[in-house]
């Protein structure tokens, strides 16, 4: 046994379902940036094809490249790019939607276009409010107004017109409706101007499943077919989402340490009495935040051990005294998983290191190796 992070491909048709069910009227684009938050972009990939899904999103040229490169030929948005990106070339010619906020990048992406014979699919963007990427409201018109001369000369296609939201972890937050509505706006300056749309598209995970209104023609959902929270009010399960991703330590060493002996550097848990601990080889280089030290814990045996002192780069110490039995080194615990079996979650572990579930899954050190199940 080992470190391992055991990705349940099953459970990623169960959550694209479950997103599905969310938003009835939608496509679904599953946001496979970011190695698939940690869960392997290409076999995340292919699941999401074989379960019936069109359109696939990362962030970065690179990563759109990666997927094209191993094999992958569906509809790929890719959305964050700066000026003289190296990937550009190749992503026009593996047939990427680009994403285009700003004229300049949208002059970029026409004269490289142009220079290679290949007319581009653009997604314009449009900053309805959280000021990130997204062409400013003033500049949208102009941006429009050029993208839809150059579809008009045969240079471009404009299929899409799209935001993101600042807020939707929050039901009922105000900024979501101030949002949905500068993208109304957004989209009838596109429609004065004679864009024929392929493709709307506003909401993230927690707004396919918190507010309908937003859904439009795509919600490119992320975190949710992950099975972790999209939402800061609901946990997963609510949501009847399955955590995608299993992660377990196998103890290098079980002892007992007399009482007041202090574990770990700095000295920040000292122990009451006789303890029975484990040494779990996993640190923060394996994506377990040094913050969570003193608040987390594990499931060893089905029981619930607490992480004590710091977490350090490589490894951090268990309390087992709760385990029925004599636990030995070479057992199993989990760090984290579906809620169902008691371990704890993604999330969990994100309250633990004042974050989010994102952040746990996403950073994931790449010496954890994943192996995956529900392959088909
Ligand atoms: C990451 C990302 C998403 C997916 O967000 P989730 O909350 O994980 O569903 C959607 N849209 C954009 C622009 C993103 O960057």
């Amino acid at each position: 046994m080992a470190n391992l992070a055991r990705i349940d491909l099953d459970a990623i048709r169960h959550n694209l379902d479950a997103v599905r069910a969310a938003a009835p009227a939608a496509q679904v684009l599953a946001v496979v940036k970011a190695d698939a938050y940690g869960h392997g972009m290409v076999p995340v990939a292919r699941t999401a094809r074989e379960h019936g899904v069109q359109w696939l999103g990362v962030a970065t040229l690179a990563e759109a490249r990666a997927l094209r490169e191993a094999g992958d030929s569906g509809r790929l948005l890719a959305w964050l790019w700066a000026p003289g990106d190296p990937d550009l070339d190749a992503c026009l010619a593996l047939d990427v939607d680009i994403s285009v906020s700003s004229i300049d990048s949208l002059h970029e992406v026409l004269a490289r276009a142009g220079h290679l014979g290949i007319r581009p699919r653009l997604h314009l963007k449009i900053d309805t409010g959280l000021a990130r990427n997204g062409a400013a409201p003033q500049d949208w018109p102009l941006l429009v107004a050029e993208a839809r001369a150059a579809e008009q000369r045969g240079a471009a296609d404009v299929v899409g017109v799209w935001s993101h939201l600042a807020n939707a972890d929050q039901p009922g937050h105000a900024s979501v409706d101030a949002q949905q509505r500068q993208f109304d706006a957004a989209l009838a300056v596109a429609d004065d101007a004679g864009l024929v749309l392929e493709v709307r598209h506003l909401a993230n995970s927690p707004a396919a499943f918190a507010h309908p209104g937003t859904h439009h023609d795509l919600v490119r959902t992320g975190i949710a077919i992950y099975g972790v929270t999209p939402l800061a009010t609901a946990r997963a399960e609510d949501l009847g989402l399955r955590a995608a991703m299993t992660f377990t330590g196998t103890l290098a060493l079980v002892k007992t340490i007399p009482a007041g002996t202090s574990v770990s550097y700095g000295s920040t848990w000292t122990a009451p009495a006789h303890t029975r601990v484990g040494l779990l080889p996993l640190g923060y280089a394996d994506g377990l935040p040094r913050i969570a030290g003193n608040r987390a814990s594990v499931l060893v045996r089905g029981v619930r051990c607490p992480v004590v002192g710091r977490i350090a780069m490589d490894q951090c110490i268990v309390v087992l005294d709760d385990v029925h039995g004599q636990v030995r080194a070479g057992e199993e615990a989990i760090v984290f998983g579906d809620a169902s079996t008691g371990a704890p979650t993604a999330d969990d572990w994100g309250d633990w290191s004042e974050t989010i579930g994102y952040e746990i899954v996403t950073r994931l050190g790449q010496r954890v190796p994943r192996a995956y199940s529900g392959e088909r």
